[in-house]
């Protein structure tokens, strides 16, 4: 067995870090925070990235959620070196390692059911006693066995915690200590057969020789038992560094109930990944200062555990956009095709209207004030299809008043007469209309833009009016000056 073959006392020199994510449910923002600095831990200091699932829970793990797992860390471009390795495939490691503690004495039979134990706590608890489980079967009498056995009880194996202290280092919170009497005797293989998640962790780490273990803080209660069981095995105990948890924006943990935690709905909502990784790296860390654009390869060379801040972190939703639309105005049009042209083509933009070089030109435009992935739809569609609605308050005040008709008919006129339908000659002509009326500019340009896209605001409009094209603009005027009509009517 691979973990018996490591000597203790074998410094394994490379750095070895995973993440081992539970199949229940998507990837947690969270566990995704978790990865991104164990990776850039490991392609930092040249050492290895490892993947383990840990679905040893079959009741809630599921195929559909390792395969999403999978796509939220590729998505956010973490790949890693090793796996991924299932702990529903190495059941027999944990038997071996089992039946080497139980040889060891670590390890008992508890028959006790559920039922039994809940009324010992409800019993100890209504008494103001504080509960852990009561060694109930710690020294059962051999005809007390027999009997449970006869009964056809299932049994789990309960790890027999020894007096004493556990004292480990922790890279961020120093040393923390723990009690012994304070850890129950607890279960290291269910009644079914399943190891619990605090063993097949300590016989996955060890056996692939993981030298740092950085995981949320909410795991500091199982380190304690995890090491228990390192010593009994006698090997070498990891690296622990406990990460801060993150917080959503009332200060509490980040949870569904309250909000977007699975990273493929961000993916959804249309974040860049590398704006992603960008904001989720500066979640309880500051890597350049005031500096908080920063690629991967800065992140990477950057990162250390020691300027980890202590305190909790939240998600700040509104830094998040931001960073995101400094990725999409900053980013290169063929660059961002790749992740439009998807988007497009399921809106059932008809992208043959324009040629390559003009479509790059639209994203140009469309990039200046999008924030999301999601805004070259929302703010595009008016390049590749006709629409029906117009934004209702820029109905009421750009529309329905008693100069929009008229300016309309006689810009569309104007229009009409124009050879040559650039941008600078759109805008000269609206100039010199202002001019001549001695009119203010909005008058003229927030009825064109509604009429034009159905919404009162967007890119530029004389930049975007060349994309539309002159036939269109005309056909568009001509529509938003009956739709005006009919509702004046
Ligand atoms: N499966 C555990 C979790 O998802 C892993 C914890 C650990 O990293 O040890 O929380």
């Amino acid at each position: 067995m691979l973990f018996l073959n490591k000597e203790k006392g074998v410094i394994v020199n490379e750095i070895r870090v995973r993440i081992a994510p539970s199949p229940t449910g998507y990837l947690h923002v969270g566990t995704a925070h978790t990865a991104l600095y164990n990776w850039f831990f490991a392609r930092k200091n040249g050492g290895k990235f490892i993947l383990r699932i840990e679905d040893t829970d079959i009741e809630r793990s599921t195929k559909d959620m390792v395969d999403i797992i999978i796509e939220s860390l590729k998505w956010l471009g973490i790949d890693w070196d090793e796996g991924p390795y299932f702990q529903s495939e190495r059941y027999d490691q944990y038997r071996e390692a089992a039946n080497i503690l139980e040889k060891k004495g670590y390890l008992y039979r508890c028959y006790c059911n559920k039922e039994e134990i809940e009324e010992r706590r409800d019993k100890l608890i209504s008494e103001g006693k504080a509960w852990k489980y009561d060694r109930h079967c710690l020294n059962l009498t051999e005809e007390q066995k027999e009997r449970y056995e006869r009964e056809g009880r299932l049994f789990a194996l309960r790890f027999k915690v020894p007096e004493g202290i556990t004292i480990f280092s922790d890279g961020l919170h120093n040393e923390i200590k723990r009690d012994n009497s304070e850890i129950e005797d607890f279960v290291v293989v269910r009644g079914n057969g399943h190891p619990t998640y605090n063993f097949a962790v300590v016989i996955d780490d060890s056996s692939m020789h993981i030298s740092h273990i950085m995981r949320g803080e909410d795991h500091i209660s199982n380190t304690p038992k995890q090491i228990l069981i390192y010593n009994a095995l006698d090997l070498d105990v990891p690296k622990f560094i406990h990460l801060p948890l993150i917080l959503g924006e009332d200060r509490s943990k980040l949870s569904k109930r309250k909000g977007t935690v699975a990273v493929t709905d961000y993916r959804d909502m249309g974040y860049l990944p590398n704006a992603f990784v960008n904001f989720l790296a500066l979640l309880g860390w500051s890597p350049a200062g005031e500096k908080e654009i920063l690629s991967r390869e800065e992140l990477i060379d950057h990162f250390s555990i020691e300027a980890l801040s202590k305190r909790s972190a939240i998600f700040d939703k509104k830094k998040l956009l931001w960073i995101n639309a400094e990725y999409i105005k900053h980013m290169d049009a063929e660059e961002l095709y790749k992740y439009v042209k998807p988007l497009w083509k399921k809106a059932n933009f008809d992208l043959s209207l324009f040629d390559h070089n003009t479509l790059m030109r639209v994203i140009d435009l469309i990039k200046e004030r999008a924030r999301l992935l999601t805004d070259f739809v929302d703010s595009g569609y008016y390049f590749f299809r006709e629409f029906d609605n117009y934004d209702e308050k820029g109905v009421n005040k750009h529309f329905l008043n008693d100069y929009s008709v008229n300016y309309l008919t006689l810009l569309s006129g104007e229009i009409e007469k124009l050879d040559k339908y650039s941008p600078d000659v759109i805008e000269n002509l609206y100039r010199k209309i202002v001019e001549e009326r001695n009119i203010s500019a909005g008058k003229l340009i927030h009825p064109t833009r509604l009429a034009l896209t159905g919404k009162t605001v967007g890119p530029s409009l004389f930049h975007l009016m060349e994309f539309v094209g002159k036939n269109r603009t005309l056909d568009r005027i001509k529509k938003a000056i009956d739709f005006i009509n009919r509702e004046n009517d």
